[in-house]
């Protein structure tokens, strides 16, 4: 099933919208977005915990 991760749901304010056809393609894209949008060089464990909490089925 595909999932999506709002950014928002971390991130106040912010409209990004991953989608991937599993957990890790939604990861990977939303460790780019985090990278690249807010200058996270590296997703600290429990920022990564949260991240998987916040990913919902599409
Ligand atoms: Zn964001």
């Amino acid at each position: 099933m595909a999932k999506v991760l709002k950014c928002g749901d971390l991130m106040p304010g912010c409209n990004f919208v991953a989608e991937g056809k599993d957990v890790a393609e939604v990861m990977a894209k939303g460790a780019e977005h985090a990278k690249t949008a807010h200058g996270m060089s590296s997703i600290p464990p429990y920022v990564a915990a949260k991240v998987q909490a916040a990913i919902k089925d599409k």
